[in-house]
């Protein structure tokens, strides 16, 4: 590895780590007024980790991973928008809030490695994979039938994503992709509990299509995974926040160093993460926060 090929890295995680780190607090303040309260310096501890990943070569199944993920991403975030607006439950916005951020957190990774971004046009619902254009179809027009349905939608997407999420985790060699995959993976497995809380509310039922029923009833049997980032190996790396509460129409987050920042809903409980991105569990359903605060966007 050359002299230049190292700055290069070292230089493009700064940048990263900078915008996270500058970023949280501001966003912590505007949402939930986020106090410290975590432990350790999330940020400081993350940045240090991601310093002394190492560039790796990637191979094209690597590459192909990446692009799936990306638009994957994409599909969760535009389903979960076009759903919002249909049944104008916050749940489907505050998660899609986090889908811009796993989209965003995979294209870092691509830009490292100096990947071309698969997605020309950011349009919802616009896709370049026709598998992934098709399966958007056919879940929005499942998910604009019913409420329940809708929720429904939002298991499978989570389902879907934590299957091929655990599968490239299995195959994968890079520490960097390693490093998204593990906590992109822990906000599906949150995001997938919310979900399935929304239904049962609901009475409504859902069955895995995609991950076993054992790994499926273990994620459920486990609480929201709140604050905590993982490194590559899925050990945990850091505990960056605490829980939000909410109390009547807006609660307070508490998260580490005033990086985290739930808001609560009405009669809801909030979710504080490490990027401040904690949201409220406002009409009775339980919000869903991700901590994607890995030092990367
Ligand atoms: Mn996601
Ligand atoms: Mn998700």
């Amino acid at each position: 590895m050359t002299k230049t090929y190292r700055n290069t890295i070292i230089t493009t995680s700064a940048i990263l780590l900078i915008a996270l780190v500058v970023s949280l607090p501001a966003e912590a303040q505007r949402r939930g007024g986020g106090r410290a309260g975590g432990t350790g310096d999330c940020a400081g501890i993350v940045a240090d980790y991601t310093d002394q990943l190492e560039m790796s070569p990637l191979s094209q199944g690597d590459i192909d991973g990446l692009n799936l993920m990306r638009e994957e991403e994409k599909l969760a975030r535009d389903v979960y928008l076009t759903l919002g607006e249909r049944w104008s439950m916050p749940i489907f916005f505050n998660i899609a809030r986090a889908e811009q951020r796993h989209m965003d957190r995979v294209l870092s990774v691509m830009d490292l490695y100096e990947i071309t971004d698969p997605i020309i046009d950011d349009t919802v619902g616009v896709f370049v994979d026709q598998h992934l254009a098709d399966l958007y179809t056919t879940l929005v027009d499942l998910g604009s039938q019913s409420l329940v349905d809708g929720l429904i939608v939002g298991a499978t997407i989570e389902d879907l994503d934590i299957f091929d999420l655990n599968e490239l985790i299995d195959i994968g060699t890079n520490d960097h992709m390693l490093f998204a995959w593990q906590n992109l993976v822990k906000g599906s497995r949150n995001h997938l509990r919310a979900f399935m809380s929304a239904l049962t509310a609901q009475e409504g039922v859902y069955m895995p299509q995609y991950l076993d029923q054992e790994t499926f009833d273990a994620i459920l049997e486990t609480d929201m995974e709140r604050g905590v980032v993982y490194d590559a190996n899925g050990e945990v790396l850091a505990n960056c926040g605490g829980m939000g509460g909410g109390r009547g129409g807006r609660g307070n987050g508490q998260g580490g160093n005033g990086s985290g920042g739930g808001q609560g809903g009405q009669g809801g409980s909030g979710s504080g993460d490490c990027d401040g991105s904690g949201s409220g569990g406002n009409q009775g359903g339980p919000g869903s926060g991700d901590c994607d605060g890995s030092g990367n966007p």
